[in-house]
């Protein structure tokens, strides 16, 4: 996978790129990235990027211009170019616009793009893109919720870091297993040491050694926390026939209980 981000302020991806595991994967060779830096691509010698909007209106725009060169740099075409300018050969990368307007980033999306070859990531600033630059180059608009950052990087990092870990070889798959998400259910609660944290103890099951109990007692606490706390993933489950009957009848008794 290489992620390639086009933003005006590269530095704050670079930084995220040089530590933790995405360092080491990219050291390893598993993931490979490449910042742009938009001004670079700007036509005068002050290296403009934005623009009051047309029609007026608050605030400024980024111009289609610099950010045009920057992705025709990468070899992208332009589709809307008459006679269409011809792709670099190969897997066709995926141009993904951060925008509020976008459709919502969720755990399965993050899967499916972590199996792409290439992301192409346009971080916008200021009211945003000029429109031109959508409709020519931008394969998919995707927000990571409905608010408004100020800068496109910071969704472009929430993107990275959904998806790297997805990634072939990045993490241990067992890691992946029963994560919040996976198989509609969130997480089960988690404890380590010490065995008492003032008057807290961890639960007498997890230190049982009992691998079948502790299976049983995880996925009814995985029920439990998702009834009370996102219903909505049940039902979205239940709609989808995501339940072995193990979860469906602990979803029943527990409604029957009164949870969720
Ligand atoms: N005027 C735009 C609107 O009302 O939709 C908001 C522009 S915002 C201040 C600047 C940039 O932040 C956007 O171009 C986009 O790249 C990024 N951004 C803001 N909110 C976002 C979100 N929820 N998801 C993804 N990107 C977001």
């Amino acid at each position: 996978m290489t992620y390639t981000v086009l933003s005006l302020f590269p530095e704050l991806i670079d930084a995220f790129f040089a530590l933790s595991i995405l360092g080491k994967a990219v050291h390893r060779g598993l993931l490979t990235y490449r910042s742009v830096n938009i001004r670079d691509f700007a036509l005068d010698k002050h290296k403009t990027c934005d623009d009051a909007p047309y029609g007026g209106g608050a605030g400024m725009l980024m111009m289609a211009e610099p950010v045009g060169r920057a992705l025709a740099s990468l070899g992208i075409p332009n589709r809307l170019d008459d006679p269409p300018v011809a792709a670099v050969p190969g897997p066709k990368p995926r141009v993904i616009y951060l925008s509020p307007s976008g459709r919502p980033f969720t755990q399965e999306k993050a899967k499916g793009l972590a199996r792409e070859t290439e992301l192409i990531l346009l971080c916008g600033r200021y009211e945003g893109l000029d429109q031109r630059i959508i409709d020519a180059y931008v394969d998919e608009e995707i927000s990571i919720g409905d608010y408004v950052l100020s800068s496109g990087e910071v969704a472009a990092l929430v993107l990275i870091d959904a998806t790297y870990r997805l990634v072939e070889a990045v993490i241990t798959p067992a890691s992946l297993e029963e994560e919040s998400f996976s198989g509609g259910l969130l997480e089960y609660p988690q404890y380590t040491r010490p065995e008492q944290y003032g008057i807290l103890k961890v639960p007498e099951v997890l230190l049982s050694g009992h691998h079948e109990n502790i299976r049983q007692w995880r996925l009814r606490k995985r029920i439990e926390k998702t009834l009370a706390l996102r219903p909505d993933l049940i039902r979205q489950g239940e709609e989808a026939g995501l339940f072995e009957r193990e979860t469906r009848t602990i979803i029943a008794e527990l409604r029957k209980s009164g949870v969720g």
